[in-house]
């Protein structure tokens, strides 16, 4: 016997017929002995829908009644799932975030967890219940409820699973696992069987956005083993998200290709090579609360140096007027900037230990002729920034280079 904490998004109960699957599915899994905590997340399109109508009555709609609203809808997959799996014969008990006690702090619409108080849900289980708790929700110390960031469940998900010490935490989502890369850039792209917490930070950071990365860090950080499996397919195991101590030797030096296309890059002109000049450039960035991703700055030449950073895509625009009125202050000879860009990035936990991936990357975009407009490494990384009309032939050529479409010996 397991105990086991199963999570659903919104797609996989998105319909009274998909909500009646998802009992099935967890008829299946009690009738096996095991004891099944379930969080789900709202119908698809509820949370949108909930802030849309936020949004008609307060253009920045207040973040506590924010919370208040969107939490509910939650709050119907839990009633309506109970519904179905006692219409099965099983006992069933749904449980809103306060109702369970998951304690967070007080920020609102990005609440982080603080404790769960899982006496309740243990006596439950231990009673042959099954538990349905709501994703993505959580009461402060003050009793307000808060919300923990869009794709919160996950992370409910997890967090149920560290507090109980359960066997497997199962992510069940629209897609049947976690890919080399996405398949609708390369349709050869394969379902890897596992991928460390790092890997798929990577990743998932990277912009494959199967896991909320909150519900990663967290996974890591508690030792949550972590399985990310299809609602609709009848049978697979989907993708295990392992540490890397557990990893077999056959594993692929490259696990997978990542990208994002919502970045833009800045570049600061003939700036005075001298101390304190990247804080005068990116202190400003900061304040304007813009996140900074890739930083280069160039060799002085003649007492001068040129800075390129990049931001997303959203921030560009303002990221290029706060320079602007910097840039007197900086003494910087002129400021510009190129929203048509991406990032690639080769992502492996074998690069710890063979060299020659950054060459075998670099001629493999070199023999397509894609030029590189910069380059970031990290142990396990190796991005790259490339022209955005680029990139989905950057993915597919890294992708046949490392042979992630051959299955490792
Ligand atoms: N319903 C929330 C959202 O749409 C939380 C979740 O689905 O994980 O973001
Ligand atoms: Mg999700």
């Amino acid at each position: 016997m397991a105990l086991i904490v199963q999570k659903y998004g919104g797609t996989s109960v998105g319909s009274v017929e998909r909500i009646k699957n998802v009992a099935q599915r967890v008829a299946k899994f009690k009738m096996l002995g095991h004891q099944i905590v379930v969080v789900v997340s709202a119908m698809s399109g509820e949370t949108n829908r909930l802030i849309g109508l936020a949004k008609d009555i307060q253009s920045t709609p207040d973040p506590r009644e924010l919370d208040v609203l969107v939490s509910t809808g939650e709050q119907v997959t839990i009633a309506l799932l109970a519904m179905a799996l006692k219409d099965l014969g099983l006992k069933a008990k749904s449980y809103t975030g306060s109702q369970v006690r998951i304690v967070t702090d007080d920020a609102y619409t990005k609440a982080r967890i603080q404790h769960i108080d899982e006496a309740n849900i243990r006596g439950d289980l231990e009673a042959g219940c099954v538990v349905v708790v709501a994703g993505f929700q959580g009461v402060d110390e003050a009793g307000n409820i808060t919300t923990l960031g869009r794709g919160g469940s996950d992370t409910t998900g997890v967090a149920l699973a560290a507090a109980l010490k359960a066997d497997e935490c199962q992510i069940y989502t629209d897609v049947d696992g976690v890919y080399t890369t996405d398949p609708r850039v390369v349709p050869d792209a394969r379902r890897l069987k596992t991928i460390t917490f790092e890997e798929m930070l990577e990743m998932a950071s990277q912009g494959s956005k199967v896991l909320q990365i909150r519900s990663v860090e967290f996974a890591g950080k508690y030792k949550v083993p972590l399985r990310v499996l299809s609602s609709f397919a009848e049978e697979g195991d989907g993708t295990l998200i392992t540490f890397e101590e557990d990893q077999n030797m056959e594993k692929a030096i490259i696990s997978g290709i990542a990208f994002n296309r919502d970045e833009a890059k800045i570049t600061v002109l003939g700036v005075p090579d001298r101390p304190g000049i990247a804080y005068q450039i990116l202190g400003p960035v900061a304040d304007a609360n813009i996140d900074v991703d890739m930083i280069i700055q160039n060799v002085g030449a003649d007492g001068a140096t040129d800075f390129t950073f990049t931001v997303h895509r959203n921030e560009y625009k303002k990221a290029l007027e706060v320079l602007h009125a910097a840039q007197a202050h900086i003494g910087a000879r002129e400021i510009t900037g190129d929203d048509k860009i991406a990032k690639v990035a080769v992502v492996g936990v074998g690069m710890r230990s063979h060299v020659g991936i950054a060459s075998d990357m670099f001629r493999a975009l070199a023999e397509e002729g894609i030029n590189i407009q910069m380059i970031s490494t990290s142990e396990i990384k190796i991005s790259v920034v490339v022209d955005e009309k680029y990139l989905e032939l950057a993915v597919r050529v890294l992708h046949k280079a490392f042979n992630l479409d051959q299955v490792p010996a």
